[in-house]
Order: C-alpha cells, then structure tokens, then sequence
C-alpha cells in the first residue's frame, strides 16, 4: 500500500492525531490512483473522531461591506470596486432571524461585521442585540467581528458569546500578497485572546488563492496549531471588482484532496464547507467532500454570495449522515439559515428578502 495510506490509517485514523506538514503536502500530491481511498480514509476518521452528525448553520450579518482592509478576495471590502453596498440590520431584524433560525432547528446563531475590528459603539450594539435576541431566543451566540483586543475579547465572553470566528486566511508566508492593512500575526493574536477569555475558535480560511500546495499544507498545520473547535473551509469564488476576480477556480481534485488534508491534519476539528464549495466541487464533489472529511456546511446563501439552495444542502447532509450512520447511532442535525445577499425577491422567503433589501 501506498506510504501516505498508511500513515494517515495509523496516525489520524487509529490514533486520532494530526498529519504533520510533510505528510499533509503528500495527501494533496496523491496521484488520482489513491484519492478515493484517501478520501474514504477521511471519512472514517471523521466518524471516529467526530461522530455522525453533520451541522448545517446559518450566518447573519450586522455590517455589511464598507470594510477598511483589502483582503483581495473580499467583496466587502470598501477600498474595491466591489458591487457590495454598506448596510447594516437593526436589533429588531437580528431578533427576528434569530427566531428564525431557531425555528429551523440551529442551536447557533453567528453575528458577523464587515470591519477592521469593532469600535466600542459597534460592541455596545452587539451587546444590545444578544441580551434582546437571548430574551426571546433559546440559542447560542457566536460572533465575527474582526481583530479584538484581550479587552473586547473579554467583553464579549461577558456578553455570553461562546463562540468567534477569525480566519487566518492563508499560509502565513503567503498572507502579504492577499492582505496589506493588517498582518497574519494580528489574526493570530486574536485568537490567542478569544482562546485566553474561554471562547471557543472557529478558525480557516480560503483555498485557490494564489499559494503552492506547499503553501496549503503549511496552512494546515498553522490552522491545527490553533486547535480550533471548528475550521470555514472556502474556495476562491473569485469576486468582480476585487483584486482576485481573475484567479482560476480550484479544480475539484485538488479541492477534494484539501479536504481530505485538513481532517487528516485535524481529525477531531468540526470542518465546514463555507464559501465557494459549490463552485469547486460541483454538486457530486460536495457529497464526495462529505464523504471525505467534512461535517459541517452552511446553508443557502453565503454572506456575499449565492450559494446552493438549502433544499439540496439538506439532501447532500442527509446523504452523508445515512453514508455515516451504524446502527444505534442518532444522527443530528444543526440547521440555520443565511438571509443576508444582494437581491431581493430571490424565492429564498419572506425573511431573506426583507433583510437583503436594506
Ligand atoms: S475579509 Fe473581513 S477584514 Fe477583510 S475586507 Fe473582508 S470584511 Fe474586511
């Protein structure tokens, strides 16, 4: 049997520790030979570690576009010509999509900005909305707004967030040439805060920008090295107006040995198909990346983007948690919804489109 088999039945699957850097760049130059094993091998280590449940989650967004960086894959971004305008949702809104979501069955609700890291005001009316929004809604409050200080991470431990999102992005010896006005460290940093306050991390960030596959493996073990509870998976879905509008798509081999890749190298991490999945992997691949790792997505419509409809998120989950299931085993699920996008009228409900026509 082929090296790289071996070493990922024995140390990710057996023993439920991470791949190192090396064997990491070995999964994603697998020849096409070893890829179903590879990603069967995934797969297991999933159920193993993780159990067979998969988390389908939604997304809301408090501030949209008008960012000062210029991460080169963002849309929201103010400092491109991005077709994203700056809106922002009101308490009211937030409660509502919070009852929403809890009326689909998700235990968590995620409050996202489009900023550098928040200003107090901005803290103030996170605030506002968790203490409304856990008045009327029994649901766990995550939250993703930026780079924080060891302060405003305490803030909002006190606020009862359980839960941030901070990406790394990308490798670190690739982060210049993707983002200028902050640094990978910075990133880094606050999740070090969150961490120091008792938050749990949801930590990943986006494939197919650029970066050697060197370059992807290194990533991965950066992300491990972070141990979060939780790893977005994006592929590049190259944005109009944005520096990376041009950047090819990943083809979907190399983005189901990625996959693969980064649960081997965190066997027991929840690891979300987030934006751009259906581009890059196309309808088979996503139930294959399933299939081959993942356990979690996000359902319907990303922040920016259109995404799949829920319908067929909800088929692709209940796929992988029958492929997942053994007898005596309950499968579960966390479902939420993501109203927040460009149009209206979109066919995605009364919700979404009262929220994306700010
Ligand atoms: S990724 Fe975040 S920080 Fe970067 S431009 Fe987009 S919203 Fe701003």
């Amino acid at each position: 049997m082929h090296d790289i088999l071996v070493v990922a039945r024995e140390k990710a699957l057996e023993n439920g520790e991470g791949l190192g850097e090396q064997e990491v760049l070995a999964v994603l130059n697998a020849e096409d030979d070893h890829l179903t094993e590879l990603l069967g091998i995934a797969h297991q280590t999933r159920i193993k570690h993780c159990g067979v449940d998969v988390s389908l989650e939604g997304i809301i967004s408090l501030k949209t576009g008008g960012c000062p960086e210029d991460c080169h894959f963002c849309s929201q971004s103010g400092l491109f010509e991005s077709p994203v305008r700056a809106v922002t949702l009101d308490i009211a809104e937030l409660v509502e999509a919070a009852k929403q979501s809890e009326k689909m069955g998700a235990s968590e609700f995620c409050i996202v900005a489009a900023v550098k890291g928040p200003t107090q005001k901005l803290l103030d009316q996170v605030a506002e909305a968790i203490v409304a929004i856990t008045d009327e809604v029994d649901i766990s409050i995550s939250a993703s707004l930026g780079i924080l200080t060891r302060d405003q991470a305490r803030q909002l431990r006190e606020m009862g967030v359980s839960r941030y999102n901070h990406n790394l992005e990308t490798a670190r010896s690739f982060f210049t040439n993707v983002v200028t006005t902050h640094t990978w460290q910075e990133r880094k940093d606050t999740l070090e805060h969150v961490r120091a306050e008792g938050m749990e991390t949801c930590c990943g960030g986006i494939i197919g920008m650029g970066e050697t596959l060197e370059q992807r493996a290194e990533f991965a073990v950066q992300l491990a090295s972070v141990e979060p509870e939780e790893v977005p998976l994006n592929f590049l879905d190259p944005r109009p107006g944005t520096p990376f509008s041009d950047r090819p798509l990943v083809p979907q081999g190399e983005a189901l040995r990625m996959v693969a890749a980064m649960r081997l190298a965190m066997p027991r991490t929840q690891l979300r198909f987030a934006g751009g999945t259906e581009l890059a992997l196309g309808d088979d691949g996503t139930e294959a990346g399933l299939l081959g790792g993942a356990n979690a997505i996000i359902g319907g419509n990303y922040l920016t983007t259109f995404g799949r409809p829920m319908e067929r998120d909800r088929d692709a989950v209940d796929q992988a948690m029958e492929a997942g299931a053994k007898p005596g085993m309950k499968p579960g699920m966390n479902i939420g919804i993501t109203p927040v996008g460009q149009k209206r009228d979109s066919g995605n409900g009364a919700l979404y489109d009262t929220l994306t026509a700010l």
